[in-house]
């Protein structure tokens, strides 16, 4: 099996897993329970989220927040800032390409009055020109760091020079494809979202860290966890499970990124010479993680089968949307033919990627092009 579809959830690190197995199996108790067997589950978690501060450098600007993972990050950064900041202003700025749980959440907003205004793509990220002229009122800019279906890397300095330029519009960095992959500096956003399992955690698990002062509005009624900013009894093995995952894929974060962006490029190199069947989505700033294309002549719903069917896992638009239609909005917001936008390829690489699935791949391709009916 060659797995490459990395950018909608991957393998759990062995390492990680054992961190949660170690949790889970011994020190499972409640973090709220005013009791010994409370407060040992209570030291894990407060040391997962040192963990996670001290790897990412933001111990000194930003609290950590347990979640289910960035869906539920995103929604509470949304609409908690909507609920608690509507005095400032009525604005909601959200990037074309963003994930459904950013533009959702926004659109859903819009039904009590918000306006949820759509920043345009340029290079395949928000275009950070196009936040000032729409920055009047605006409480709040939704922005992701790397752009889960094309793998466009964000300006984000561009970003941070608008938050500082506009003090009452906070900034939402959603960093889910960016987190433990690429070394970014997080510091100067007020909310980061991220996942557990797209970095050798778990699914189900994920974090939303948040500028020190700043309260929200939770999504859920009822205790007083996590600092009253998500109600429910924490999932303690999980949220350390988080951690060991981060700070793992940050201690290799250099020689994984050397690896990947060499895969990449072999890829890339491959494509090319298939140049008369794809379309490579290219952007002069670019996560090596992610590389997509357009199939001209094929389907690519049937291509994408076709490879699963010979044990090749890639992806066809995100898996978020995936069994709804085929249509990438991310390449139609980026401009790209209406053949194109409908027929995309996401390769995403993971820890384990290799040469030889690579190789596999383009081997596969090039017979599938050869073999399956033309559009
Ligand atoms: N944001 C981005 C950029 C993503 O890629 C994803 C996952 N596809 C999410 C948010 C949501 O993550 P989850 O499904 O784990 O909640």
């Amino acid at each position: 099996m060659i797995y490459l579809d990395n950018a909608a959830t991957g393998a759990p690190s062995p390492v990680a897993l054992d961190a949660y197995l170690e949790v889970a199996s011994k020190h499972w108790g409640n973090p709220s329970s005013i009791h010994e067997v409370g407060y040992e589950a209570k030291r894990y978690l407060d040391k997962a989220r040192k963990i996670i501060l001290d790897t990412l450098n933001l111990t000194k600007t930003h609290d950590c927040y347990f979640l289910s993972g960035a869906s539920e990050a995103n929604n509470l950064a949304i609409k908690g800032v909507a609920h608690s900041f509507k005095a400032r202003g009525n604005k909601i700025l959200y990037g074309a390409g963003e994930h459904p749980s950013v533009i959702n959440a926004c659109l859903a907003l819009e039904k009590e009055g918000f306006e949820a205004i759509k920043i345009p793509l340029k290079d395949g990220a928000p275009d950070p020109d196009q936040l000032d002229s729409n920055s009047h009122g605006a409480i709040l800019a939704c922005l992701m760091a790397v752009n889960n279906e094309t793998g466009a890397l964000s300006d984000i300095t561009a970003f941070y020079q608008f938050r500082a330029n506009h003090p009452k519009c906070l900034l939402l960095l959603d960093a889910t494809q960016a987190m433990g992959k690429l070394a970014l500096d997080y510091s100067k956003a007020d909310f980061i979202s991220f996942s557990g399992h797209k970095i050798g955690a778990l699914k189900g698990s994920g974090a939303l860290l948040v500028k020190k002062g700043i309260k929200l509005t939770p999504l859920i009624d009822g205790g007083e966890q996590e600092n009253g900013f998500r109600a429910g009894t924490v999932n303690v093995a999980g949220a350390y499970c988080l951690a060991m995952a981060l700070k793992e894929s940050y201690a290799n974060l250099k020689e994984n990124l050397a690896k990947t962006e060499h895969l990449h490029a072999l890829l890339h190199k491959g494509l090319e010479a298939l140049s008369p069947f794809v379309k490579i989505h290219d952007h002069q700033r670019q996560s090596p993680y992610v590389l997509c294309f357009s199939t001209i002549r094929h389907k690519a719903s049937v291509i994408v089968e076709g490879l699963s069917n010979k044990g090749i896992m890639v992806s066809s638009v995100s898996a978020c949307s995936s069994k709804k239609e085929n249509t990438s909005y991310v390449l139609e917001a980026e401009g790209v033919s209406k053949t194109e936008a409908a027929n995309p390829i996401r390769v995403s690489f993971g820890l384990n990627s290799t040469e030889d699935d690579v190789k596999g791949l383009l081997d596969a391709l090039e017979q599938l092009f050869n073999e399956v009916k033309t559009i």
